[in-house]
C-alpha cells in the first residue's frame, strides 16, 4: 500500500472541477433553469433535471454542518487525529473534508470556515477547510 493519499482520478464528469484546483479555484456547478447549486460535479440538475448547468467559482466560505475527530486512521497517509467535517458551502452544497490548521477541540458545528488547499503531487490540490478568524 502507497502511503501516498489516496484521491479519486478525474473523469469525463469531474475533469473541469479538478482543473480549476489546480489554480485554487473552488467550482461548484449552478442551474440555469432553477438557480440550484450542487456538488459533486453532475450530468444534470438534481433539483429540477435539467441540463443546462454551469461550473460556476463558489467563495470557499461555509460552516461546519457536522464533523468528527479520526483517531485511527485508515491509511497510512493520515496522521491522527484529525477532523473528518461537513462543510456547507455558502451556495448550499455540502462537502466532505478536512479542518486544518486548528486544534480539533476548537471545531464546532456551525463554525465559519474558509478553503485552504492541499497540493497533490500530480498538481491538483485538494479542498480542505481552516476556521475563520
Ligand atoms: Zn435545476
Amino acid at each position: 500500500m502507497s502511503d501516498a493519499r489516496p484521491v479519486a482520478a478525474a473523469d469525463s464528469q469531474t475533469q473541469s472541477w479538478w482543473d480549476a484546483t489546480r489554480e485554487s479555484r473552488l467550482l461548484v456547478q449552478h442551474c440555469r433553469a432553477c438557480g440550484h447549486h450542487q456538488h459533486y460535479p453532475r450530468a444534470l440538475c438534481t433539483e429540477c433535471g435539467s441540463l443546462d448547468i454551469e461550473d460556476v467559482e463558489a467563495s470557499g466560505r461555509g460552516t461546519v454542518y457536522s464533523f468528527t475527530v479520526v483517531h485511527r486512521a485508515p491509511h497510512p497517509a493520515f496522521t491522527p487525529p484529525y477532523v473528518v467535517a461537513l462543510v456547507r458551502l455558502e451556495e448550499g452544497p455540502v462537502l466532505l473534508s478536512n479542518i486544518v490548521g486548528a486544534d480539533h477541540g476548537d471545531v464546532r458545528c456551525d463554525v465559519r470556515v474558509k478553503v485552504a488547499w492541499e497540493d497533490l503531487p500530480d498538481g491538483r490540490k485538494l479542498p480542505v477547510f481552516s476556521l475563520e478568524s
